[in-house]
């Protein structure tokens, strides 16, 4: 079996099918054995876990999932891949490859239906025009996840880890810090993919909490809340969560702010997940 992974094996493939990279899915295949060394490394996958990759592309990672785990199920929005994937994975027998937009598929009933009741690691180099919409629909579906080892833009990286009071920290960091505990395990630049991004590359590995960090008394309401909060940066609290049509009137808004000893002069960026809560499950009884 030819290793995907070297430059020289990629292009060799890419001629051989004369498959031509798409840029609007995302298309930018990893050619760089360190870095993909130190992904599968940084996933902590055992011969006992199940995969879920979303992307196999031309089979790089894939491959070396089939080697590290028990069973792998990679979804692969392009049909054009499925030859290439029929070579390059021929002599694995524990993957199964599903021909689908990851966005469109009941996530849930694939992995019931491939891996029983049992945990799933997902590991993916995502297609970057979809990283948010893909990580929320991870997480939000309440998937048997135990951990998300993923490789994003550089920026969106950021984003996610990022703490209560800088520019990055936003909706999606309050999100994706509600479900999981996000690290970043390496940086990748542009030149270990073909085609080359414009952006630097993290990876960042998402453990999955067993309890959201926060209790909220209504998880809708809590996200209206942030939703709120960051919708006009520029606002104070008090402002930005009168413009963000939760139901209340400013000075019933105000009030709450006072019950939970929030100063209303802040900026939604500053509040931690523990202050959005106590907002939100003071909100749920206000109502
Ligand atoms: N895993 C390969 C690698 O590391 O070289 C390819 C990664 S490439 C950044 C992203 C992959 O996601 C591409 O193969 C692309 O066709 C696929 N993709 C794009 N949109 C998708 C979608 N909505 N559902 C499933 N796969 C998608």
């Amino acid at each position: 079996m030819k290793n995907v992974i070297t430059p020289s094996n990629t292009k060799e493939l890419l001629k051989q099918f004369e498959f031509r990279m798409s840029k609007s899915l995302g298309q930018n295949f990893l050619v760089d054995k360190s870095i993909l060394d130190r992904i599968i490394e940084g996933a902590e996958l055992t011969k006992e876990d199940y995969v879920l990759e979303i992307g196999p592309g031309m089979g790089s990672m894939t491959q070396k999932l089939c080697e590290s785990a028990a069973k792998v199920v990679a979804v692969e929005i392009d049909k054009k891949l499925i030859p290439v994937l029929n070579v390059t994975l021929s002599e694995f027998d524990n993957v199964t490859v599903i021909n689908n937009d990851v966005l469109r598929v009941d996530l849930k009933s694939i992995l019931e239906e491939h891996f029983g009741s049992k945990p799933v690691k997902v590991v993916a180099n995502l297609p970057y025009y979809i990283t948010t919409p893909i990580i929320m629909k991870l997480l939000e579906d309440r998937l048997n996840l135990t951990s998300i080892t993923i490789m994003v833009q550089k920026e969106v990286g950021d984003r996610i880890k990022a703490a209560p009071g800088g520019k990055e920290y936003g909706a999606l960091s309050v999100a994706v810090q509600y479900y999981a505990n996000p690290k970043q395990l390496l940086l990748v630049p542009p030149h270990s993919f073909i085609p080359q991004p414009e952006v630097d590359s993290v990876v960042l590995k998402l453990d999955i909490l067993t309890e959201p960090a926060v209790a909220v008394n209504d998880e809708k309401l809590f996200f209206r809340v942030v939703k709120a909060a960051f919708g006009q940066r520029r606002k104070t609290l008090l402002n930005a969560l009168t413009a963000g049509n939760l139901g209340l009137s400013k000075e019933q808004l105000k009030a709450v702010l006072e019950r939970v000893d929030i100063d209303e002069n802040r900026r939604g960026e500053t509040l931690s997940l523990q202050e959005f809560a106590n907002i939100a499950n003071n909100l749920y009884n206000a109502k």
